[in-house]
């Protein structure tokens, strides 16, 4: 298992592991919050058709990447 430094901030671009040491995984995820306004479109009876997702904005917050898994923090990051 790889030692994780929790100080040490790295870019998105180059992070320190390939894979989650404690599971394995290889999907990381960061908090982010989302604004703006959308369209929702659904048919006539009221079945949702696609959800419209192009002028939501995305803001990070938090500063640490985890596990898409286990969900344990993995590490800093600089936006
Ligand atoms: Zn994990």
């Amino acid at each position: 298992m790889n030692k994780l430094d929790l100080k040490k901030v790295y870019n998105l671009e180059s992070p320190p592991i390939s894979e989650c040491p404690y599971c394995g995984s290889q999907k990381f995820y960061k908090n982010v919050r989302a604004g703006g306004r959308t369209q929702l479109y659904f048919n006539s009876n009221g079945k949702k058709i696609y959800d419209f997702y192009k002028n939501i904005v995305l803001f990070s917050i938090g500063k640490f990447v985890y596990c898409a898994n286990c969900h344990k923090k993995l590490f800093k990051y600089r936006n």
